[in-house]
């Protein structure tokens, strides 16, 4: 279309993919520069890495570092969940269309630049954090043990600055991260961590099995039922409150002392959708 033609929105996504594109050529080029960079290009690149601000939504008023519901993990969940309707990476709602492209592509880029390039502490120390609340990954998951090392060498360097919460499902990847970091328990991890580490369910309605390092587990319960049980159980409430109005519960690191807490969530979806994953959480309790 001549760009005489286009409508002001039309214009305006015509400029965002064109600043996009030659912002992902040139990580591009700089990426497949690998260990040749200079100290200038490694900067630069680490700029490119998107920090979002939330002024509204769910995590209003945090900062954030995502990955990108793109990367292999995610698509392989999402594949799997094909299958299971209990997986709950099904109803990614990161993966889902109304996603702003933007945000998308920038994910995919951070996602591309933190699992390929391990920065050193000092580097990392460079960055600034718009907030003192920071989530880790509301969109996407680690990759792999690069990714994870820089992201906890971004908390590691920030832990003055801001609270962290670090959601994952990828625990292999954050495992693997942390050993190659030197940590190898609580007291290490918290001495360097100023964070709370998030365990997000695979399942629906079933936690997951905590890791060692693991000082939330986050679950989402088929229907209103079901996570009421949890909660009388002793799960901390969720149930898609904005986290400032829940006290940043899933960020504040000093909890961790109490040990591991458990996190309902109350499903969001259609009716159709709610009634197969009733079918399905219920077959599959009976069968435990
Ligand atoms: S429990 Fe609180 S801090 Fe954690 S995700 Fe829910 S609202 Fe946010």
């Amino acid at each position: 279309m001549k760009a005489n033609n286009m409508t002001a929105n039309e214009k305006r996504l015509a400029t965002m993919r064109a600043n996009l594109e030659s912002l992902e050529a040139a990580a591009g080029a700089l990426l497949e520069k690998g260990e040749n960079m200079t100290a200038a290009e490694r900067a630069a690149l680490l700029e490119m890495v998107n920090i979002a601000y939330h002024d509204s939504g769910k995590i209003e008023g945090a900062a954030s570092i995502d990955g990108s519901a793109s990367c292999d993990f995610c698509m392989k969940m999402r594949g799997a969940a094909e299958e299971n309707i209990l997986i709950i990476c099904g109803m990614c709602y990161a993966a889902a269309d109304s996603w702003k492209e933007a945000a998308w592509r920038r994910h995919k880029l951070n996602a591309r630049i933190l699992s390929s390039v391990l920065f050193t502490k000092e580097e990392l120390a460079s960055i600034v954090l718009p907030s003192d609340i920071t989530r880790i990954n509301e969109d996407g998951d680690v990759i792999n043990v690069t990714h994870a090392r820089n992201i906890l060498r971004i908390i590691e360097t920030h832990g003055n600055m801001s609270r962290f919460g670090f959601w994952f499902k990828n625990h292999a990847a954050v495992a693997a991260g942390l050993d190659a970091e030197g940590v190898h328990d609580n007291d290490e991890k918290r001495r360097r961590y100023n964070a709370r580490f998030v365990q997000s369910s695979i399942l629906i309605g079933f936690p997951a099995r905590p890791q060692w390092f693991s000082d939330v587990i986050f679950t989402v319960y088929p229907d209103k039922e079901t996570t009421l049980e949890a909660i009388a159980s002793g799960a901390h409430e969720c149930n898609g409150r904005k986290c400032k109005e829940c006290g940043w519960n899933c960020y504040n690191a000093r909890k961790n002392a109490e040990g591991l807490q458990h996190v309902a969530e109350y499903l969001r979806t259609n009716k159709a959708k709610r009634s197969a994953v009733m079918e399905a959480y219920t077959a599959k309790k009976e069968s435990i």
